[in-house]
C-alpha cells in the first residue's frame, strides 16, 4: 500500500500540531501535512493530491463548510474527516451535505478529539472504496515543458511588497515575489510553480532571472528612489548550489549594489533537510557581506539550537504566530518569547502577515522591528510599488 497523504486544515497553529501528533501515532507511515489557512489550504488541494483531508469547520476568511464545499464540487480529495468544537448536530448536518455532494466523510468528530474516535475514522478509510480523484485540476498542472517556455519567453515577474519599520512606519525595505503573467490565465501565484521547478530543476533559471531583474530595478530605486533592502527568496535547491554564492556576488558588483543591501530568505525546514550544507552555502553568503532571513519562522521544527548555528541576520514570524495574536493569549506567550529570544541573538524581527490594526499595536509593543502585511501593503507590480513609496501614507490605512 503506497503511503497515505493526510492534511490537516485547522486556523489553530496549536490544533494543527496536536492533531498531526495524533495522526502520526495512529499511523506512522502517513504523511501529515498541515495548513491554518483554509484558503491556501484549497489552492495547495488543487495540485497535490491528498487521501484524508482532516477540516476544521470554524476557521476566518474561509470557513471548513466552504472549503469541504469546493473538496466536493471539484473532487479534490479522496476522503476526508470534519472536526469541530460546535454541536453534534451541526457536525452531522455539514457531514450530510458534504456526503450529498459526493466527497467520502470518514467521520465528523467533536473537538477535543480522542485518540479511539481518530482510529475509528483513519480505519474506516480502509474498508470504505473512495472515488477516484477528478482530472480538473489540470487547467493549473502545468508540465516542464510549459514552465521551460515560460522561463523562456519571460512571462515571470516580480512583485514587490514592502516592509516598514514601527516607529514612523517608513519603508525599509521589500520583498520580490514571483509572479507568472500567464498569457490566458492571469497572473498566477507562486503556489502554482514554484514547487513544479524545484521538482523539474528549473527553479535555479528562474531565480537567476528574477535576481537580475530584480537588481535592475534596485540599481534605479539607489539612484532616483531611496536605498532600502531587496529581499530575495531562495529555494531549498539553491543552498546546496556550491557556484551560487559566487553567482550572486557577480551580479550585485556588476549591478553596482552593496551585497548588504540584499537579504536571501530562506525556509527553516530547507535547512533541516540538509543542515551542512546550507550552513555552509549561507555561512559563505555572510561572508560575502549578504544577509540572510530565516523565513516563515514558527511553521516548522526550528528549535533555539538551530536559530544559533545558522548565521542569519533576520528573524521573519509567520502570518501563523502574526494573523489574530492579540485576541490569544497562549499565541501572545510564544511571540514574546520568540522575540525575545531573537533580539538575545542580535537578529531583527519582520512579522509577516499582519492584516489588523490590534495585531499591528500587539506586534510594535513587543519590540519587533519590521512589519510586512496587507495592512500597509499588498505585493504590487514595480510602477505600482514605485508610486507606493512615492506617495505613501505615514500611517498604516484601516
Ligand atoms: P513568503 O516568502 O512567506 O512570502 C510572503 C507571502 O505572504 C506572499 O505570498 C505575500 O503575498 C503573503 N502576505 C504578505 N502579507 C500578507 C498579509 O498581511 N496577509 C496575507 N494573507 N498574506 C500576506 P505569495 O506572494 O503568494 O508567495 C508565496 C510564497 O511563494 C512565498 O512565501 C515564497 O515562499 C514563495 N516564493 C515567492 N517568490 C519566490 C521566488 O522567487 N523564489 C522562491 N524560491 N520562492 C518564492
Ligand atoms: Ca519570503
Ligand atoms: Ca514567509
Amino acid at each position: 500500500m503506497s503511503m497515505l497523504k493526510i492534511y490537516i486544515v485547522d486556523d489553530s497553529k496549536v490544533q494543527c500540531t496536536a492533531v498531526a501528533n495524533l495522526v502520526r501515532q495512529i499511523m506512522p507511515k502517513a504523511v501529515v501535512t498541515t495548513e491554518h489557512n483554509a484558503k491556501i489550504a484549497l489552492d495547495y488541494m488543487r495540485v497535490n493530491s491528498v487521501d484524508i483531508a482532516l477540516i476544521d469547520l470554524e476557521m476566518p476568511e474561509m470557513d471548513g463548510v466552504e472549503l469541504i464545499h469546493h473538496l466536493a464540487t471539484e473532487s479534490l480529495c479522496r476522503a476526508t474527516i470534519i472536526m469541530s468544537a460546535k454541536p453534534p448536530s451541526l457536525l452531522a448536518s455539514v457531514a450530510v451535505m458534504a456526503e450529498s455532494q459526493g466527497l467520502t466523510v470518514l467521520g465528523a468528530l467533536h473537538k477535543p478529539l480522542s485518540d479511539a474516535a481518530l482510529r475509528n475514522a483513519i480505519n474506516a478509510h480502509k474498508n470504505r472504496k473512495t472515488p477516484e480523484l477528478k482530472q480538473t485540476n489540470d487547467a493549473f498542472n502545468f508540465s516542464t515543458m510549459a514552465l521551460m517556455d515560460a522561463v523562456a519567453n519571460k512571462q515571470f515577474i516580480n512583485y514587490y511588497q514592502p516592509k516598514v519599520e514601527l516607529h514612523h512606519y517608513h519603508p525599509v525595505g521589500v520583498e520580490a515575489l514571483a509572479r507568472w503573467q500567464h498569457p490566458q490565465k492571469g497572473v498566477l501565484s507562486p503556489f502554482y510553480f514554484i514547487e513544479k521547478m524545484e521538482k523539474s530543476g528549473l527553479i535555479d533559471a528562474l531565480t537567476l532571472q528574477l535576481f537580475d531583474d530584480s537588481l535592475a530595478n534596485k540599481q534605479r530605486w539607489n539612484r532616483e528612489l531611496a536605498n532600502f533592502d531587496l529581499a530575495v527568496n531562495l529555494s531549498t535547491l539553491s543552498l546546496v548550489n556550491t557556484s551560487f554564492p559566487d553567482w550572486v556576488y557577480d551580479h550585485v558588483q556588476e549591478f553596482g549594489i552593496a551585497p548588504g543591501e540584499i537579504t536571501f530568505e530562506v525556509t527553516e525546514n530547507a535547512l533541516i533537510r540538509d543542515v551542512a550544507k546550507a550552513i555552509q552555502t549561507l555561512a559563505r553568503l555572510r561572508l560575502k557581506g549578504f544577509n540572510i532571513a530565516i523565513d516563515d519562522y514558527g511553521t516548522g521544527y526550528a528549535n533555539a539550537e538551530q536559530l544559533a548555528r545558522i548565521p542569519a541576520t533576520t528573524l521573519k514570524l509567520d502570518r501563523s504566530m502574526i494573523h489574530g495574536v492579540a485576541a490569544k493569549g497562549q499565541l501572545e506567550k510564544v511571540l514574546r518569547s520568540t522575540v525575545i529570544l531573537a533580539k538575545e541573538l542580535d537578529m531583527t524581527t519582520v512579522a509577516e502577515g499582519v492584516e489588523l490594526e490590534d495585531d499591528l499595536q500587539l506586534v510594535k509593543n513587543l519590540g519587533i522591528d519590521q512589519v510586512q502585511g496587507f495592512i500597509f501593503a499588498k505585493p504590487m507590480p514595480v510602477a505600482e510599488l514605485e508610486s507606493w513609496i512615492k506617495h505613501r501614507q505615514p500611517k498604516p490605512k484601516g
